[in-house]
């Protein structure tokens, strides 16, 4: 099925205000979800609002919290969340992160106990649209891990997001991934549209590669992107995310529910501060146009930047609807009659 933007924000708003969310915070949370799927990246849409609705109706994610400073050091702050929507306690912490920024320069800000944060490029772009730079370390605790450390078959990590967003004159150069070879919500989509997972994303239980995403059930585990290199980004995300700002890692599996938890260490920059923001946009924009200069390769159209293909996919989206699998939409509306929303109020 295909739906529309506002509808869809204002079904995914009404189920988290159902939840006990006042309606600025479930807005806050549904408009970010939305605006996932319209970015391309369905994996963090409206397809994990059955995991909120889980989550809220077992007192793990508090649907009224805001984020609390917890120290303040100048260049230096720490937010704990309280594991409220990490839509609304991330963003807020980013926002007073950029607020200190402009006064600082710059910033280093912890955000501990976020239940899940979503698409980290949305903080990213916050950032950036106040004419900061923004890098965001992630690490994902609170449920068994799904990633394999290279080398190894055991599943000792999750898909640690990094992310790091570039102001421009135009639009933002954001690289926001997951340190995994695809997002674990990419292997639900895959799953639910019942299509295989591309090759290097995924191991069987005995460690062989394979391209079924029923496999990460049967014991198999998530790959690394890039082999090594994904692997220690991911560790650096667990450890800088986690170790330094959260208040735990990966290792300690008595912690491990089944809830979503991230903890993020972010640095805001002001771009001005090395030898003015003028000179330093011209080699953004004079890179970015000698980069998309290039010839695309065989059986390609061309070469982008980060945070191009969601430009184009919100584009097409905007103006087509955004698709939703039958499944991924059954277990939306399954989840919104458990969080008590009438089912004659579901679109559709
Ligand atoms: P992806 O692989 O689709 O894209 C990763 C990056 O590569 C993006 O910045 C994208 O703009 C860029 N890119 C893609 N194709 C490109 C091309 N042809 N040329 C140049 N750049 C290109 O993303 P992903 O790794 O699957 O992550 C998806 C989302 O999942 C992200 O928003 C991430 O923040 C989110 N995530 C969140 C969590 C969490 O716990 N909250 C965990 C993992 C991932």
């Amino acid at each position: 099925m295909l739906i529309d933007e506002g509808r869809l924000t204002a079904f995914s708003s009404r189920i988290f205000q159902s939840l006990g969310a006042p309606q600025g915070k479930a807005d806050i949370v549904a408009e970010h979800l939305v605006e996932a799927n319209l970015r391309g990246h369905d994996s963090h849409g409206v397809g994990m609002i059955p995991s909120y609705v889980y989550g809220a109706l077992r007192g793990h994610l508090k649907v009224n919290q805001d984020t609390e400073l917890v120290q303040d050091s100048g260049g230096v702050m720490l937010f704990d969340g309280h594991l409220g929507f990490g839509q609304v306690v991330g963003r807020q912490a980013t926002e007073q992160g950029i607020e200190r920024a402009k006064s600082h320069g710059m910033v280093c800000v912890g955000a501990r106990n976020n239940y899940h944060l979503g698409r980290i490029g949305a903080y990213g772009e916050i950032a950036a649209a106040e004419g900061l730079i923004s890098m965001h370390f992630v690490n994902v605790v609170g449920h068994a891990p799904f990633v394999s450390p290279w080398g190894g078959r055991d599943k000792k990590m999750q898909t640690n997001p990094f992310c790091c967003a570039i102001p421009t004159d135009g639009e933002p150069i954001v690289l926001d991934m997951a340190t995994s070879a695809i997002a674990l919500g990419k292997v639900r989509v895959a799953g639910m549209k019942g299509e295989p997972v591309p090759d290097g994303s995924l191991f069987d239980a005995e460690g062989i590669p394979t391209n079924d995403p029923g496999a990460l059930d049967d014991g198999g585990s998530l790959a690394p992107f890039g082999k090594h290199k994904g692997y220690g980004l991911a560790l650096i995300c667990e450890l800088l995310g986690g170790g330094l700002a959260g208040e735990w890692t990966m290792q300690d599996e008595s912690k491990q529910k089944d809830m979503i938890v991230n903890q993020m260490l972010m640095f805001f920059l002001d771009p001005d501060l090395f030898g003015g923001v003028e000179h330093f946009r011209r080699e953004v924009e004079g890179m970015s146009d000698w980069l998309r200069s290039t010839t695309p390769a065989a059986g390609m159209d061309k070469v982008r930047l980060p945070g191009d293909p969601e430009r184009e996919s919100m584009a097409e989206r905007r103006a087509n609807g955004i698709p939703i699998d039958e499944q991924s939409w059954a277990q939306i509306c399954d989840a919104s009659e458990k969080a008590g929303v009438p089912q004659a109020d579901i679109p559709v």
